[in-house]
């Protein structure tokens, strides 16, 4: 990717972040236990998507639930999944309204990384954005 002529962005496009915890048969129940202390630690901050059992799904390659998180608790959140994943590799991005990008570009990674379905994005651009787009009208 060549970043010469891109504009810098500012950090205020970050409207909140996304983790995407993958689990599989064998670390679920660690998923399941991390998922209650998130909910305990955290749980009137954070959005819980469902248990997604079924892969792939989207750009996902395996199993896995989505957290909601604002800016304010990157610092206390993201140490803590660090120090707690064991096994799980974990998915951390920005939501900025550019579903592609925060998915591709914008990715971090918690333990070690999972390739995407990067053909499955490239042929959903237009749904990604629009779930951006709905997320960010959301805020
Ligand atoms: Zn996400």
């Amino acid at each position: 990717m060549n970043f010469i002529h891109k504009e810098y962005r500012p950090e205020t496009d970050v409207k909140n972040y996304h983790v995407h915890l993958y689990y599989d048969g064998g670390t679920k129940l660690h998923a399941a236990n991390l998922r209650r202390e998130l909910d305990r630690r955290f749980g009137k901050q954070i959005e819980f998507g469902r248990w997604r059992d079924l892969a792939p799904q989207g750009p996902h390659p395996v199993s896995h639930f989505q957290v909601t998180f604002p800016t304010e608790l990157f610092d206390v959140l993201v140490p803590f999944l660090a120090l707690n994943r064991g096994d799980l590799h974990i998915l951390l991005h920005p939501n900025t309204g550019n579903g592609y990008e925060d998915h591709t570009t914008n990715v971090m990674w918690i333990g070690p990384s999972i390739p995407l379905a990067e053909d499955w994005m490239q042929r959903n651009q237009k749904r990604m954005q629009e779930a951006a787009e709905e997320m960010a009208a959301d805020k």
